[in-house]
């Protein structure tokens, strides 16, 4: 049995002051009982780790919280970037990788992805792998193969043992804070092929533990028909996870 995730991502917004706020609100509203049945993690911008981190473990509230991105190298002339034991330090449990604003805003690459991923790893975070098609692939029909191709070379030189407790987060692009979400059918397909490229590099093993999300315009009211299915083990949420009450309600689809 897959524990679902739900995992917020909150992209570029709230200042501290306004992230505290929200962190505060999720933990009112979040019963600790519910992790027996969902991960929940909240990625903030690099600026409201700590104190979100401080938010949760003064509540004792059963939250992870991410970052948005990292630079793979430990430490060294990379100026801008944060390392791995950055966010370890502040108190990070994931770190989403290959998001598709930075792959086509920031130009990182699947190879980038992939020492992402392997980096985390090795610093004991666990990696939220984002995969994705763009409208035009998608209209050409090529989005199965485009994505079991971003699959393998984000998981290159991964063993087993750490692929299965990597997360991979279906984010088909044309959904993307558009209001346009897939269906529940359009999703299960991509997220089904996901789990059939990690059974043909890892084994069936593997491709039944290793968690698949879907993300794309998920909200309240289209959560549950996309959470019915198989092989979509939560979400990976923008906009709706901006607010307690919304974030909530997504959390609670899963209970
Ligand atoms: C995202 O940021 O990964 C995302 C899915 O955003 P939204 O839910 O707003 O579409």
């Amino acid at each position: 049995m897959r524990k679902y995730v739900m995992a917020g991502n909150w992209k570029m917004n709230n200042t501290i002051a306004e992230g505290v706020q929200l962190a505060q609100e999720l933990s009112n509203n979040y019963e600790n009982d519910w992790a027996d049945k969902v991960e929940v993690v909240t990625c903030t911008p690099y600026v409201d780790l700590k104190p979100v981190v401080e938010v949760f473990d003064f509540d004792k509230c059963n939250i992870g919280v991410g970052a948005q991105n990292c630079y793979f190298e430990p430490s060294g002339a990379f100026t801008g970037e944060i390392s791995i034991p950055m966010i370890k330090e502040i108190g990070c449990s994931h770190c989403i990788i290959g998001h598709s604003e930075r792959r086509e805003i920031f130009g990182e690459t699947n190879e980038m992805v992939n020492k992402k991923a392997q980096a985390l790893i090795e610093g004991g975070i666990t990696p939220i792998i984002c995969v994705g098609e763009s409208l035009s692939v998608r209209d050409d029909g090529k989005y199965d193969e485009f994505v079991r191709d971003q699959v393998k070379a984000a998981f290159a030189g991964i063993d087993a043992a750490d692929a299965e407790n990597c997360i991979v987060a279906y984010e088909p692009i044309w959904a993307i804070g558009t209001g346009r979400t897939a269906s529940p059918e359009q999703a299960e397909e991509v997220c089904a092929a996901v789990r059939d490229e990690i059974k043909n590099i890892y084994g069936e093993s593997v491709a039944q533990n290793i968690r698949v999300l879907y993300g794309g315009s998920m909200k309240p009211e289209n959560a549950e028909g996309l959470l019915a299915k198989e092989n979509i083990d939560g979400g990976l949420i923008g906009g709706a996870a901006l607010k307690a009450d919304s974030f909530t309600d997504l959390i609670k689809a899963c209970l």
